[in-house]
């Protein structure tokens, strides 16, 4: 969905700044990425953003490939500057701003725990290791957990992250925690629901993460705030990652509520 909403938010940013920009959905076969890259800059392009599911695949098509992008293996956007194509990560500065917003960057040492580790569980987790958490990554499959944690003590210095499978999680888990996130599917129309051990043992003062976005708060959000949470949308994470994607192609700063009104009509 962030590709039918990026257009809109893209665009009333440009006309907001008066920029002579256009951002243009335009669907690539799998086939055809090196073709696609590779005729951004012979095409006038100044970047892209690149969705599911080609995120990895561009990245042998690139000159430069930021650390975070190269850690999660994933590119969402690419900037064009003459020849040269770089990509980044922008979804890990989509956590860490979302966050941050709402509980300042002052959480060295924090206890924080992840579910999910696909994508947007790779992003949380750069971003809250970046900030110095002390990460919990739990997922469904627990190979992927494993591997997720793996990658993290490996690529960020001075890293505290442990995984477990969901199956083992506990209530004390999810209550000892101060960042509780969402990083699956799970919340999304016909995906099924955060699992109640999670959303029944939020506590007050904790913070807590959906990176699902939709026209409303999800039921974990929902259920979060009652226990007296802080909670932080995944539509805050989209705009987030949205802005630095804008800054890293214009060299100007976002103009946040602009973009954040233009989702919202
Ligand atoms: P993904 O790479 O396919 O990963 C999906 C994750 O969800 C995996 O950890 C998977 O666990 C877990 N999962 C799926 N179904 C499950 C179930 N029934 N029970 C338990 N776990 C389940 O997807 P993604 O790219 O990370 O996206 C995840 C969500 O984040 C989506 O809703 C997406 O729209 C959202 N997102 C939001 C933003 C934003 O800007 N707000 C950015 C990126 C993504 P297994 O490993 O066990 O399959």
């Amino acid at each position: 969905m962030s590709h039918s909403l990026s257009p809109r938010l893209h665009n009333a940013a440009f006309a907001a700044l008066g920029l002579d920009y256009v951002y243009v959905p335009l669907p690539v076969r799998a086939e055809d990425v090196g073709a696609a890259v590779r005729g951004l800059a012979a095409l006038g392009f100044r970047g892209a953003n690149v969705t599911i599911p080609h995120k990895a695949a561009v990245i042998p098509f690139l000159d430069e490939v930021s650390d975070d992008a190269r850690l999660a293996d994933a590119v969402n956007t690419i900037t064009v500057e003459g020849p040269v194509l770089r990509g980044y990560n922008t979804d890990v500065e989509g956590v860490r701003g979302a966050i941050v917003a709402a509980a300042g960057d002052r959480l060295a040492g924090e206890p924080a725990l992840i579910l999910g580790a696909g994508g947007a569980g790779r992003a949380a987790a750069l971003a809250l290791s970046r900030l110095g958490c002390r990460l919990t990554i739990v997922n469904r499959t627990p190979a992927a957990a494993e591997r997720l944690a793996a990658l993290i003590t490996a690529g960020v210095p001075g890293a505290h992250c442990r995984w477990l499978a969901l199956s083992d999680l506990t209530s004390r888990d999810v209550k000892g925690q101060r960042i509780v996130a969402n990083a699956t599917s799970l919340g999304m129309a016909g995906e099924g629901k955060v699992p109640a051990l999670l959303a029944d043992n939020v506590t007050a003062g904790q913070v807590v993460f959906d990176a699902v976005y939709a026209s409303g708060p999800t039921d974990f959000l929902v259920a979060a705030r009652a226990a007296g949470a802080i909670v932080v949308d995944g539509l805050t994470m989209l705009l987030e990652q949205a802005a630095e994607a804008f800054g890293l192609w214009t060299g100007l700063p976002a103009p946040l509520e602009v973009m954040r009104d233009a989702v919202r009509r």
